[in-house]
């Protein structure tokens, strides 16, 4: 969040935004589960410019064991940024911002888990931002849950996840780098569209009471539809294991 360079108009004349959306408008985003061999479940986001890899491990015994829970598991989130997924390479390692995204990301994850069901153990999640373009958490998250859906991890619902915030005093959905520089505010949020329960909420700058109730609705919408691509996203995934089990079946009973 920032004062805007003189010359870069956010908003144009005819209500566009500098990537040609509308207000209202998210990035385009594509969704495939499955795609890492020794991860126990998997997903790759493109959402905009942003590539994002999920990778979830578990449950597995809970290290270190002090850590460990005796009624419920423990959602453990790894976010990372690689040094080449931003314009000025980023330092290598944790950092603050990191530790925090990974913080809300396994608060989050912890909401729709059934946790009860594995005492003693750990999920883990591993977050890898390969691009970045703003919404690396959001994209993250969004990632994260199909990857433990993918692992067969039981859970009330997916988290869908998506930021709306304001630039040139209009609310917008899906802020863009840009935006998200030299813009007004900024709201992640992250949705389960079964119980309509808020699992992550964060506000970076200034809204008005009805700016911020518009900025929730358009975020909270936007979220409904990724449940849609993320679910896709999980079919297909789950069909081409199908058809990867009935060509096993096959190729057995032919050599029987
Ligand atoms: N960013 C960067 N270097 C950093 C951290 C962030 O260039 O060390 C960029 C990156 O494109 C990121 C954006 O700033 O997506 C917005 O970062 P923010 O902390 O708001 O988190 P995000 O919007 O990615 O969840």
């Amino acid at each position: 969040m920032g004062g805007t360079p003189t010359d870069l108009k956010l908003i144009d004349e005819n209500g566009r935004r500098l990537d040609g959306r509308r207000p209202d408008e998210m990035r385009p985003l594509r969704i495939e589960a499955g795609v890492l061999k020794r991860a126990d479940g998997s997903a790759y986001v493109e959402w905009g410019l942003n590539k994002v890899m999920a990778a979830v491990y578990g449950p597995r015994e809970c290290h270190p064991r002090h850590l460990q829970n005796t009624e419920r598991a423990l959602v453990q989130c790894r976010y990372n940024m690689a040094s080449f997924s931003v314009d000025d390479r980023k330092r290598p390692g944790p950092d603050r911002r990191s530790h925090e995204i990974s913080k809300i990301i396994s608060e989050a994850l912890t909401h729709v888990v059934f946790t009860e069901y594995f005492p003693r153990t750990s999920i883990d999640v591993y977050i890898e931002v390969l691009q970045a373009n703003a919404g690396t958490r959001c994209a993250g998250l969004t990632a994260a849950s199909v990857a433990l859906a993918d692992a067969g991890v039981p859970m009330r619902d997916l988290v869908a996840s998506c930021a709306a915030g304001k630039v040139s005093d209009t609310v917008v959905l899906d802020l863009g780098k840009e935006e998200d520089n030299f813009g007004q505010a900024d709201i992640p949020v992250g949705y389960v569209p079964r119980t309509g329960e808020i699992v992550l909420l964060q506000m970076d700058g200034d809204l008005t009471h009805e700016e911020f109730d518009k900025g929730l609705h358009m975020a909270v919408e936007a979220c409904k539809k990724i449940s849609d691509i993320q679910r896709d996203a999980l079919k297909r995934r789950y069909s081409a294991r199908t058809q990867d089990t009935e060509i096993d079946s096959t190729e057995r009973s032919e050599a029987v």
